[in-house]
């Protein structure tokens, strides 16, 4: 694995960073603060807690308190690495013999009186919010990126025939959840993505049903939404199953999912927008009845967030470019009665894209 070498990753974090200097150059900015945790370790490898890193169009920085400097020296390959005991002092000297004169900051991850206060420190420096632009590199993954993804979803689909065998009568959802975390720490994931959704029943026409002490019985769907964690990485998967013999609009609408799932993936080509693709999926769903039944958008980025850019949704005019990671997962959701939800991950390719979840089977399996 590349991640799991300073050295290997050492050119990937230098290569977001040059694609960050010219973000910065086109906003006219003569450098960026990155301050966000998960943007500092994305341009740089440091999996600390304290840290933050100057972009320049020169030599970039790293900043961060005795706490890391050793960790730092060991992850953090390129970028100048300066200790600091006051962090604003420290920026201010280093802003000063940079020339630097505007500087651009994460202002969606800086609360209004940090910001007052680098105004105030940085005396002489304009600063100047830059929202998303450490966002706008990551939503387009790299080579080292898309191995990590697929070394979670092996770990997804050696704990699959896990999950068949445990979905029964007589299990309870939390129960489903723990083991099913448990084996996948076993393989290797650092932690579970995100609490698991284990809804059976009528508690599976709940999009974000977390797993309850409720138990599984004869003739419920349930929803599985699961993934795993490592590297700072997370993916996402959702499966339903069918325990014993259930109501025939349960089968219809899992059908009705399964080809708007199908439909929105084998649209997805760099080029079109996240609203076609979101609109491929929706208009399956509504033409079959069932469109007030959808409530959420067909999909999210997911990265070293587990929500991230592109948000798949037909309120989004982004345009698919080869490298995005996402997910596409359309639902029907039936109160009282129960609900369906398929989703895969996926990455775009040059003209289409590749399921990263292929291997977890998505044709409805009853147990
Ligand atoms: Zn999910
Ligand atoms: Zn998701």
């Amino acid at each position: 694995m590349i991640l799991d070498s300073a050295e290997e990753s050492a050119p990937f974090y230098a290569n977001r960073r040059k694609s960050l200097k010219w973000k910065i150059i086109e906003r006219d900015l003569d450098g960026l603060l990155v301050t966000n945790m998960v943007n500092v370790r994305y341009l740089t490898g440091f999996t600390g807690t304290s840290g933050m890193v100057l972009i320049t169009d020169d030599k970039d920085h790293f900043l961060t308190d005795f706490r890391y400097t050793t960790q730092a020296k060991d992850q953090v390959i390129g970028p100048a690495i300066t200790e600091y005991r006051d962090p604003l002092n420290t920026l201010s000297d280093l802003l000063a013999n940079l020339k630097i004169k505007k500087l651009g900051f994460e202002a969606d991850h800086v609360s209004v009186t940090r910001a007052e206060e680098l105004k105030a420190k940085l005396g002489g420096v304009e600063i100047h919010p830059a929202t998303g632009l450490t966002e706008s590199v990551r939503i387009v993954k790299d080579e080292q990126e898309i191995e990590a993804f697929k070394a979670l979803f092996t770990m997804l689909e050696k704990t699959f025939p896990l999950a068949l065998e445990i979905i029964r009568p007589g299990e309870c959802e939390r129960d489903v959840a723990v083991k099913l975390e448990h084996r996948l720490r076993k393989l290797g994931a650092d932690e579970k993505a995100f609490d698991f959704i284990v809804a059976s029943g009528h508690r599976s026409s709940m999009p974000h049903g977390v797993a309850t002490e409720k138990t599984i019985n004869k003739g419920e769907l349930v929803i599985l939404d699961w993934g795993a964690k490592r590297w700072g990485y997370h993916s996402d998967n959702t499966r339903t199953f069918a325990v014993g013999d259930v109501d025939e609009e349960l089968l219809k609408i899992y059908d009705i999912v399964l080809e708007a799932n199908r439909a929105a993936i084998g649209f997805v080509k760099p080029g079109v927008t996240v609203k076609q693709v979101d609109n491929v999926a929706r208009e399956i769903i509504k033409e079959a009845g069932y469109g007030y039944a959808f409530g959420h958008g067909t999909g999210h980025g997911v990265g070293l967030d587990i929500h991230e850019k592109p948000t798949v949704s037909w309120r989004s005019e982004t345009e698919i470019e080869s490298g995005m990671v996402f997910t596409i997962e359309p639902g029907i959701y039936l109160p009282g009665k129960g609900g369906v939800r398929i989703e895969d991950m996926i990455h775009v390719t040059k003209h289409g894209c590749e399921v990263l979840s292929a291997a977890i089977p998505k044709e409805l399996i009853q147990l």
